[in-house]
């Protein structure tokens, strides 16, 4: 992987990759609307077929779209290889692209919904398969592809599958966005998510309000209680991100409720961050409260085989020509978290330069395109 020069890194087309990241984008694929996703599904799963990819299509549950994997034509199955990670769905609605989003080009900025949070990370994984197809070449390890419907609501019915498909691989690549001028991901923060749901007692606002018990002041204690966790040197945080409560102006509320988002970094106890949020306990002793929701994505912390992968991502990216870096520890996080948290080396980022992920101003950069492909096809010829 040191040779000079590197012996296939052809020339790549990089008109050619925007169109087709532009053909994914324009269906558009909120992760709700699964008959929506499953629209591009079918034709990521004909684009995978054209080039001799066995695919695998499991049926979408509760209403989500399907997941779609794909064989490289080479592959044997039984040994362990590389798996590369993508989602289809976007946080943009349908109408998007006719509205707030259009797909327009602006010297190298390239607009689109979800081009950036990750149609052309997604689409740029397939088209590396597709360049070792045209080359004739293969790889020392088997490739498979994981395209999930719904990571933008936290990948509740593909979760399973992406743990079981990363548990079978040497190293996971997560197609996701590059961040902050090309840098890569190598460790994100584990995220919860909770309801909190408070029962006081109704009673009239002037008439009696000595016999109600206020469920909405309540909750404002427990707001101000919960916020108090966050730890900025720690990096643990805590966000009542929706309240709602109440019935009417002149009555003393009954109910109310709140939804908590938490965000634990990889060296934090998550399950002692998890149990002080589900054991808050009423100020109000005439006030009940219950907490459901727990960890959805484990953190993933940046382990000796990770740094391992991220140090051999950089001499690929050095042969490419360019300085790959990772950024320091992220709140954001994807479904990387699954496997890192198992312990597969993984590693994140590896999609399209750009900024304003789920904005209206979200976009890529054209120039990225051609050498993050090139830097995912060297891993991908030089892992083993
Ligand atoms: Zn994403």
């Amino acid at each position: 992987m040191t040779q000079t020069p590197p012996p296939n890194i052809p020339t790549f087309d990089g008109e050619e990759i925007l169109a087709g990241i532009r053909r994914w984008v324009e269906i558009e694929t909120p992760s709700h609307d699964g008959a929506a996703v499953n629209r591009l599904v079918d034709v990521v799963e004909r684009d995978l077929v054209r080039i001799g990819a066995r695919t695998i299509r499991t049926p979408g549950r509760d209403g989500y779209g399907d997941i779609l994997e794909a064989r490289a034509p080479w592959n044997r199955d039984d040994e362990p290889g590389i798996l590369i990670l993508g989602h289809l769905d976007t946080v943009h609605p349908v109408g998007s692209l006719a509205t707030t989003h259009a797909f327009r080009r602006e010297g190298d900025q390239v607009f689109g919904p979800g081009i950036y949070d990750m149609k052309a990370g997604s689409y740029m994984a397939y088209y590396a398969l597709q360049h070792f197809v045209r080359r004739g070449r293969t790889t020392a390890l088997p490739v498979r592809l994981m395209y999930v419907p719904e990571e933008e609501v936290g990948s509740p019915t593909s979760r399973a599958a992406i743990e079981a498909a990363a548990l079978k691989s040497k190293y996971v690549l997560v197609m996701e966005p590059a961040r902050d001028g090309g840098k890569c991901v190598t460790a994100r923060k584990g995220w919860g998510r909770f309801e909190m749901t408070i029962t006081g007692r109704a009673s009239h606002a002037g008439l009696r309000p000595q016999d109600g018990r206020s469920a909405v002041r309540e909750l404002a204690r427990q707001i101000l209680d919960l916020e108090a966790m966050t730890d900025y040197d720690t990096g643990i945080t805590v966000v009542v991100g929706t309240v709602q409560g109440g019935s009417a102006p002149n009555v003393v509320p009954a109910e109310a409720c709140a939804s908590i988002d938490l965000r634990v970094p990889p060296t934090v106890d998550a399950g002692e961050v998890v149990q002080r949020i589900l054991r808050r306990k009423p100020h109000d002793p005439d006030c009940a409260i219950t907490v459901a929701g727990d960890i959805n994505r484990p953190a993933y912390g940046k382990s000796a085989s990770i740094t391992a992968l991220f140090e051999h991502a950089r001499v690929c990216a050095a042969e490419v020509g360019f300085v790959l870096e990772d950024t320091p520890l992220t709140g954001g996080v994807s479904d990387g978290n699954f496997p890192a948290a198992l312990g597969i080396p993984t590693l994140d980022g590896l999609g399209a330069d750009g900024r304003g992920a789920h904005a209206l101003d979200e976009q890529i950069r054209f120039s990225s395109l051609v050498p993050r492909v090139q830097l995912l096809v060297r891993l991908m010829e030089t892992l083993g």
